[in-house]
């Protein structure tokens, strides 16, 4: 028996770029003291107050279906919180509750293309996104943002992108604060992006669950710029601003008619999210935006250190952390790649960071570097880092250039 070409086409065959993440992984399981900055979650636990609100719900007796669009306490907590945040006026007929930002993706995509239909995303890019695209049946089709602008498409690109496509193109994912790169996105920039979508008629997605992580610049939600609340999905999550990444709670904001679509998709897909897990979420909203402030704390005070010890050299820059838990870094002047300077460190110094390559062409010659342990393991694994990388770029300064015909 066969499987369908949909979801065996879901990654696309060959290899998925975590070749460096699972020898990590196989090195830690063999009990090497390997520093694992590869993954995305917090290093602290969903917060006591957040799991005595759960479990109090689950003993109260919120074990049953729940209702399939969210219960209404929490879509009307989500749509005040987007309301105030975005300064656009948004109900909760507007809110769909999902299981995570990840399926809050898959169900924009299923929303917005048909089979066959053309799906923009910027690389470099999340790691789900081109088979979050073609789950949906859709074809992906990518939009290099290049290093030297920051990592922010141009809306030239996009175009380009669109013209070379033999079809219909009808949506644009877009991240801000962006994972991999750090990149947040101006207001001059979205724009003009917005602009675009306006007269090329697409659906923008604009996935901003890392909303609460800004450390330059400010977070602006596409969604508030003039028109747009018609054509765009936000996808946003617990997982980051709350450290809920395991209790699989997030939202899609859109406008009424296309959420109530979304409802449909819900009731067949998953019919709905636990309601003591929903209570949690209602709890951990409560506590306002002073406990998000609270759990970034962290990834803030660790990109000041990672700032601090990049700006004592030369070898290695960092482009932009602007935003999000990662540092995103320029290793070109080693002269590797980035999966050859990723297995140099692991190998070397038993340090486990992401090869840009595995978010994209326009990620190759940089890493990504979780700030996701304690700021003095950090601060080793940085210094490690950025010896290896010097040691690497005195080397081949030493080296005779190579003749060329
Ligand atoms: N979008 C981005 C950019 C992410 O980095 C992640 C998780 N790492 C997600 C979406 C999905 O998050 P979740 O499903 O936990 O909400």
């Amino acid at each position: 028996m066969t499987v369908s070409h949909r979801i065996t086409h879901i990654t696309g065959g060959g290899s998925d770029g975590w070749d460096l993440f699972r020898k990590a992984r196989r090195m830690i399981a063999q009990g090497r003291p390997v520093i694992e900055l590869t993954i995305g979650e917090h290093d602290i636990r969903t917060d006591p107050r957040i799991l005595d609100a759960m479990d109090a719900a689950a003993r109260g007796g919120h074990t049953g279906y729940a209702a399939v669009p969210g219960i209404p306490d929490l879509r009307a907590e989500i749509a005040a919180r987007v309301t105030v945040q975005s300064g656009i006026e948004t109900t909760p007929e507007e809110v769909l509750v999902v299981p995570g930002g990840q399926a809050g993706l898959f169900m924009a995509h299923h929303a917005t293309c048909d089979v066959g239909d053309g799906a923009l995303y910027i690389d470099p890019y999340y790691a789900t996104y081109p088979g979050t695209i073609r789950g949906a049946g859709a074809v992906a089709l990518p939009v290099e943002a290049r290093a030297r602008d920051g990592f922010v498409p141009r809306t030239a690109d996009i175009e380009a992108a669109i013209e070379g496509f033999d079809g219909r193109v009808r949506s644009l994912l877009l991240n801000t604060p962006n994972n991999p790169t750090g990149a947040v996105y101006g207001r001059e920039a979205l724009a003009e992006i917005a602009e675009l979508c306006t007269r090329r008629d697409l659906w923008l997605i604009s996935d901003e669950v890392y909303e609460g992580q800004v450390w330059e610049g400010e977070h602006i939600s596409p969604r508030a710029l003039p028109g747009m609340a018609k054509r765009t999905l936000v996808v946003g999550s617990m997982s980051k601003g709350h450290a809920m990444t395991g209790s699989r709670v997030g939202w899609i904001v859109g406008p009424g008619e296309a959420v109530a679509a979304l409802e449909d998709l819900a009731t067949h897909m998953s019919y709905g999210i636990p309601g003591f897990i929903q209570d949690a979420a209602l709890e951990a909203l409560r506590m306002g935006v002073g406990f998000e402030t609270e759990v970034a704390a962290p990834f803030r005070r660790r990109r000041d250190i990672a700032a601090r010890l990049l700006a004592a050299q030369q070898v290695v820059r960092a482009v932009p952390m602007q935003g999000a838990m990662y540092a995103f870094l320029d290793i070109r002047a080693t002269g590797l790649d980035g999966e050859g300077f990723a297995d140099r460190l692991l190998e070397e110094r038993q340090i486990a960071v992401m090869p840009g390559e595995s978010f994209g062409r326009a990620a190759a010659g940089h890493v990504r570097v979780a700030l996701t342990v304690d700021d003095a393991r950090l601060e080793h694994a940085l210094g490690e880092l950025l010896a290896l990388a010097a040691q690497l770029a005195r080397k081949r300064g030493s080296e005779p250039t190579p003749r060329t015909a």
